[in-house]
């Protein structure tokens, strides 16, 4: 029974949440919205520690699922970075922003990019592409996520500038062209570079977010360098490229991690 006690641990941790939201904001949607994904997630790691091969998928998509069907498409919220933006200069501390503030500001301090394995709605697409491991050399790239992460904001910064008259109208159709220029741009660039999360390495704006508060993250894969025998394989199947068998905050890409764990299915001396 010891090896399920991180799953119960992770439903309490969410469930912690869920009652504290619930009775803060006086919104029963809270209860039931951390309740739901709380599940999904203990679910997830109850399923990894029975060895099922797609426990990750399955927590990714109950959740993604959720996000983008229920609260983006039903709900009309934007969960997308200008929907936090939009929510956030409205003085509104409602779905968005409190989904930005704990899965992808403050939460990594705690489980780090975990957002990127088992929850985002981008990747649970890219994730059904072929290159599951990158099969070229990492590009330098990454300063494209800062363009795309300035003109969301000039985005949102316009909405409020402009005589907008219907900006909530504005913002739902935004969620949902955004979503699919991300699909395609995702699409594109991991043809383009035969690597699945190419859009998460450059592209992606809420990786100026993600990166520097999981720099800090609690939850963290080691590598005991008393067993390792240097093999590299967990570098081989790593999707983000990642140098996990160095344990220092400063490991190449360390910021990237998304907690998928190829890395330590793979290990033959169970050392990470
Ligand atoms: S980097 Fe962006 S697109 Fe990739 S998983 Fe994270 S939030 Fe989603
Ligand atoms: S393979 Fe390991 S190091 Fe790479 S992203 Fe997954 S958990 Fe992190
Ligand atoms: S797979 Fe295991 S033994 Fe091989 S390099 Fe990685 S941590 Fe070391």
């Amino acid at each position: 029974m010891k090896q399920y006690l991180p799953s119960l641990l992770i439903f309490s941790v969410f469930a912690a949440v869920a009652v504290i939201l619930w009775q803060t904001l006086d919104n029963l949607f809270y209860l039931v919205n951390f309740l739901y994904i709380g599940t999904a997630v203990s679910l997830g790691s109850f399923l990894y520690v029975r060895k099922y091969c797609h426990a990750r998928r399955i927590v990714q998509l109950f959740v993604g699922l959720y996000m983008l069907v229920y609260l983006g498409l039903i709900c009309r919220e934007n969960m997308q970075i200008e929907g936090f933006w939009y929510y956030l200069f409205l003085g509104v501390f409602d779905a968005a922003v409190i989904h930005y503030a704990v899965a992808k500001i403050f939460g990594p301090l705690v489980f780090g990019r975990g957002w990127c394995g088992y929850a985002c709605w981008t990747a649970m697409v890219l994730d059904f592409l072929p290159y599951k491991v990158p099969q070229a050399p990492r590009k330098r790239l990454g300063w494209m996520r800062y363009v795309v992460f300035v003109l969301s904001l000039l985005f949102v910064l316009a909405l409020f500038l402009l005589p907008v008259s219907n900006a909530a109208e504005v913002m739902f159709w935004a969620f949902i062209v955004g979503n699919l220029l991300y699909y395609a741009a995702g699409i594109l660039l991991a043809v383009l570079f035969r690597d699945n999360r190419a859009f998460c390495k450059y592209l992606c704006p809420v990786a100026v977010f993600l990166k520097p508060m999981s720099y800090f993250s609690l939850l963290r894969i080691r590598c005991d360098t008393t067993k390792c025998v240097s093999c590299g394989r967990c570098e081989r199947v790593c999707p983000m490229n990642v140098k996990i068998t160095d344990n220092s905050r400063k490991r190449e890409n360390g910021t990237e991690c998304i907690l998928c764990m190829e890395c330590v299915k793979e290990c033959p001396k169970k050392a990470l």
